[in-house]
């Protein structure tokens, strides 16, 4: 039998908590441990139940099996199955402008309170006293749901609100990146409890993570003490909008992209990644009602409010989506999968054509890997190659604390230029 202890020691642990979320006698923490959220188990307490394992989407994620009761129509390779896309915006200006990109998930989580399809919402905010750490809970009402709003580049592991799901009764919507929505469809398959109470899950489009140290080379290259910092933002303040970091002695803020000051490229060279998201072969949330990404495409380049690219997959994401925009509280135009494609091509260069090429070279180097059905395929071309290992090596680089250290005295233009690079090796 595997061990929750033998996946993490594998290095196949993405931090999800889903098992310290289900864990029947509550014998598992989540801890921070080099850079990550990972599971401790207390034994004494421990009745190898082995509910952990079943449902960590670490090891093993059967995107068949999970698929089956979503309903929806259309099977494509790279964004999963579907009913229909959308681009759209939240039609509150403020909230458009404070979220990460257009509003939608917090408009759509607000429509879901007035209209009385939930109770609660398991989001995710930054904490009050420990600022660059993740807080995640249940909102109850529109105060709460803005105070979640906006991306956290940072690990999240979801254990302690999927928790109070499996104890409060009432409906509710989750909102996560793809491999906490793994972890939670997994366990919705295990618990009926917690399939009747999930009644709505948004996905968020992911290429990656960022370990805890990113955020801390960023407050080291500003020169600002990490417990001088009395809020931490990653987004808001427009599209793609700014991370803004607040002391005692005023605010900062840098760009997301473009302009000297952008941050993402340094995010975006891989460097600062969990290992484990090199491993991954979902960006689009497939396990979700709905998902949502950044619409990254040309004809956007001029908004500065934000707008989102949407994939509708089941009939309750739909419904959803049609009460929000029936009661005008969001815009939405519908477009077709290729503009979802377009809008993420680097990323699905990384999570579907480079995938089958990656985990070979990870396996030939003596790691273990996890298993998923469809196994993934992806192309075996020279410059796949080539991005692989542009990905890998930057990866292994930046666990090294020595390097790490190097990169804070980097400066942000040079990472444009070195994921330029990257950019050139998906565009052959
Ligand atoms: C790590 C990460 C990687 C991403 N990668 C891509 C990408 O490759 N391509 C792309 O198009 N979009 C990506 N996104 C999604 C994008 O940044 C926006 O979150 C998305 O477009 C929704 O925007 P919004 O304005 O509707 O969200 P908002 O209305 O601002 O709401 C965001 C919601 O997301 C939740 N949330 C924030 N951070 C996390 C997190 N780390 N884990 C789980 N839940 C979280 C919050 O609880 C909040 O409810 C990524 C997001 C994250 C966090
Ligand atoms: S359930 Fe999530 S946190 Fe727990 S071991 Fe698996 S991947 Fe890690
Ligand atoms: S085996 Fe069961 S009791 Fe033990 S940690 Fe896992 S879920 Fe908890
Ligand atoms: S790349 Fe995959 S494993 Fe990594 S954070 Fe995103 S969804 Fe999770």
């Amino acid at each position: 039998m595997v061990t929750i202890n033998q996946i993490v020691d594998a290095g196949l642990c993405c931090g999800c908590g889903t098992c310290a979320g289900v864990c029947p006698q509550g014998a598992v923490q989540m801890v921070i441990q080099d850079d990550l959220y990972v599971p401790q188990i207390n034994s004494t307490d421990c009745t190898n139940c082995e509910l952990c394992v079943k449902t960590c989407p670490g090891h093993f994620v059967d995107f068949e099996v999970l698929t089956k009761t979503m309903e929806s129509d259309i099977e494509d390779a790279d964004i999963g199955r579907f009913s229909q896309c959308f681009v759209g915006f939240s039609t509150d200006p403020g909230m458009r402008y404070d979220c990460a990109s257009g509003g939608l998930v917090t408009q759509l989580l607000d429509s879901a309170f007035t209209e009385n399809v939930i109770d609660g919402a398991l989001v995710i905010g930054m904490k009050k006293d420990r600022t660059s750490e993740p807080h995640v809970f249940i909102a109850r009402n529109t105060a709460d749901l803005v105070s979640a709003a906006g991306s956290k580049y940072c690990p999240v592991a979801v254990n302690e609100a999927l928790r109070q799901i499996f104890t409060e009764d009432g409906r509710f919507a989750v909102v996560g990146l793809p491999c906490h929505l793994h972890g939670v469809r997994k366990a919705e398959s295990y618990y009926p409890i917690l399939h009747k109470r999930i009644v709505l899950r948004l996905g968020l489009l992911c290429s990656h993570a960022v370990n805890f140290s990113g955020t801390e080379a960023i407050l080291k290259k500003m020169m600002i003490r990490k417990e001088d910092v009395t809020e931490l933002r990653y987004r808001g303040r427009g599209w793609p909008g700014f991370m803004s970091i607040r002391t005692p002695s005023g605010a900062k803020y840098i760009r997301l992209t473009g302009g000297w000051n952008a941050y993402w490229s340094m995010f975006s060279t891989y460097f600062f990644t969990p290992l484990r998201c090199a491993m991954c072969p979902d960006q689009t949330a497939e396990l979700a009602d709905i998902s949502f990404g950044d619409a990254w495409l040309p004809e956007m380049r001029n908004d500065h409010y934000g707008t989102s690219i949407i994939v509708a997959r089941t009939k309750s994401g739909e419904r959803m989506l049609k009460l929000a925009e029936t009661s005008k509280k969001i815009q939405l135009r519908a477009v077709t999968a290729a503009k979802v494609r377009q809008s993420q091509w680097t990323n699905l260069k990384f999570k579907k054509s480079d995938l089958g090429l990656r985990l070979h070279l990870l396996r030939a180097l003596g790691m273990h890997i996890p298993t998923f059905t469809p196994k993934p395929a992806g192309s075996s071309s020279p410059v796949s190659l080539l991005r692989t290992l542009y990905v890998y090596l930057n990866i292994h680089l930046s666990t090294k604390k020595s390097i790490r250290t190097l990169l804070t005295y980097v400066p942000f233009p040079l990472f444009r230029l070195y994921y330029g690079l990257y950019k050139l090796l998906c565009m052959i």
